[in-house]
């Protein structure tokens, strides 16, 4: 007979995936599930997540307590995990939409036979009736070893990835008491953290919360100034030959930059999810065995997507908040190695996203959520001091006062400063002037040519020339000026509103006004020729 296996945590790491130590929180997180405990995990992507469950299953499972039920709603993890596990002798099955009947009937005589060790599941299957009357056997029996809920933020509706399903999950805690479960996720802000604890009915659950700093990311944010061609630029200098991510918000948008950058010599294929399955899967199979493809997508690319070797993850449009933004670019240097997260950024992204969110037809406070978020983003975006000091302080992490990572833009390289305060008076003045001469609003356009003084037929027709700040901003460049009411806007000193995007005084403009709030600006770099600068940044 041979030696029966061993159950401890170290054992399977090292025998089953061939790993020497545990990192971070991990061991002590095998360790409160074998035990019974439930835990909540709340771990950066490529953290190491899956193994917290994965163990704990072989351990339990060794011990004679049955099969794990993982919920995931990512069928393409399912299908990569279970494979792996199958490869290292550990039976694993997955019940989801991509299996026909038979296939399903095999899954289920497996699981019920008890020989199954881990059983992925997509969430709608878990609260089938069908299913739960096969857990209820399982729990009768003493064979129902453990519940791992994946990706848990996906059950709070303030996050971005809210999936109703998730909701009915709460019901295992009631139906299966006594079975531990493991929550986890990428997505820590203090909000969602306690969504799930509520809503998975998790509240004697241990938290384990990892630092969500990846030091091998260096964050790069830039002043928008012909992205494109930005891109490049740094594509060419910084990435050579490298395999990388390129966001952009639309499917258009998408298609179009991967053409010109395959026009520019850059292998680049197109992904978002307007294009075929075929394709997109073939993209993606690609973008996985390649060593130097970029691929150019929206937020559709990505998810589950386990390429260690990714090394630059660029952002064209503004991520949708400082969550989006953490994932997006932690999708870079999974390996441990240098890797780089690039955003290029301008005036029209912020007047985007906030009109993105007003013209919304969520709840009234669903959408000030959605504001908070974009004001946190905007100022990670015009920050002039450590970016990895911001990012880490919106996941609850603070550094000592004064401490810089040496590895992002503002700490390699200190921005020039300049004191904008009386630019932004002038600035809030004009377009409240504007406004009281016409009756109505207008866009930055047309105010930084009335406040630079340069006479266009619009500013002659409105009579804009006779307003006392006509022409008062004549010092400062187009470019400051668009800095200037970009800060204005992301500050909230300035509103952006309707169609035509028209500027107006914020609430808190008067303060500015009154001289009482100091701003400082990043000094704009030197402007480009004009002409092939977009008007809108
Ligand atoms: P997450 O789900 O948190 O994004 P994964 O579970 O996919 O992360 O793990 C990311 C990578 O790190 C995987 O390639 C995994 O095999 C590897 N990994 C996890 N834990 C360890 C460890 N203790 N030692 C070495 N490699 C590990
Ligand atoms: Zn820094």
């Amino acid at each position: 007979m041979p030696a029966p296996l061993s159950s401890a945590p170290l054992d399977i790491l090292q025998e089953v995936f061939g790993y020497t130590a545990f990192r971070g929180h991990q061991a002590a997180i095998v360790q409160q599930v074998i035990d019974g405990g439930d835990a909540l995990v709340l771990m950066p992507t490529g953290g190491g997540k899956s193994l917290c469950y994965q163990i704990p299953a072989i351990a339990r499972h060794r011990a004679g307590l049955g099969v794990a039920v993982v919920v995931s709603p990512l069928i393409a993890l399912m299908q990569d995990q279970v494979g792996a596990l199958e490869e290292a002798g550990v039976h694993a099955a997955f019940l989801n939409s991509s299996l026909d009947l038979e296939g399903v009937q095999h899954v289920e005589r497996e699981l019920l036979s008890g020989r199954l060790v881990t059983l992925y599941a997509a969430p709608e299957r878990i609260t089938h009736p069908r299913f739960l009357a096969m857990l209820d056997s399982l729990q009768e029996r003493g064979k129902l070893s453990l519940f791992a809920i994946d990706e848990a933020h996906c059950v709070s509706q303030w996050g971005h990835d809210f999936r109703e399903e998730y909701l009915q999950l709460g019901l295992l805690a009631e139906r299966y008491p006594g079975v531990p479960r493991i929550a986890l996720t990428a997505t820590a802000d203090e909000h969602t953290r306690a969504d799930i604890v509520e809503r998975l009915a998790l509240h004697t659950a241990q938290t384990f919360i990892s630092s969500f700093d990846r030091p091998n990311i260096r964050y790069t944010i830039v002043e928008k100034d012909n992205a494109r061609a930005q891109l490049l630029r740094w594509l060419q200098d910084e990435h050579a030959g490298e395999a990388g991510i390129v966001y952009c918000q639309s499917r258009r948008k998408v298609e179009e930059t991967a053409e010109w950058l395959q026009d520019q010599g850059i292998a680049a294929l197109p992904y978002h999810a307007g294009l075929d399955a075929e394709v997109r899967r073939r993209h993606q199979d690609r973008f996985l065995r390649e060593d130097a493809l970029v691929m150019v997508a929206t937020v559709a690319f990505g998810m589950g997507i386990d390429k260690p070797d990714v090394r630059f993850v660029a952002h064209l449009d503004l991520p949708k908040n400082i969550e989006g933004y953490y994932q997006e670019t932690g999708r870079a240097g999974r390996d441990g190695e240098p890797a780089q997260a690039w955003m290029a950024y301008g005036l029209a992204d912020v007047v985007n996203q906030r009109r993105m969110i007003d013209e919304s037809t969520a709840e009234d406070e669903f959408k000030r959520l959605q504001r908070g978020k974009l004001d946190a983003l905007l100022a990670l975006c015009e920050s002039l001091d450590c970016r990895r000091v911001r990012l880490l302080q919106y996941f609850g992490e603070e550094r000592p006062e004064g401490w810089r990572c040496m590895n992002c833009d503002n700490c390699l390289e200190q921005p020039a400063r300049w004191d904008a305060t009386e630019a932004a008076r002038m600035a809030l003045s004009c377009i409240y002037r504007c406004h009281q001469h016409s009756g109505f609003g207008f866009g930055s356009g047309h105010l930084i040519d009335v406040l630079r003084g340069q006479s266009t037929e619009k500013t002659r027709q409105r009579g804009h020339e006779q307003l006392s700040t006509w022409g008062i901003g004549r010092d400062l460049s187009e470019a400051q000026w668009r800095g200037v009411i970009r800060q204005l806007i992301a500050l909230g000193h300035v509103l952006s509103e309707g169609e035509y995007n028209t500027l107006a005084l914020g609430e808190s403009a008067r303060a500015v006004l009154r001289g009482e709030v100091k701003i400082e600006l990043r000094e704009p770099k030197a402007p480009t020729p004009r002409g092939r600068r977009s008007r809108s940044g």
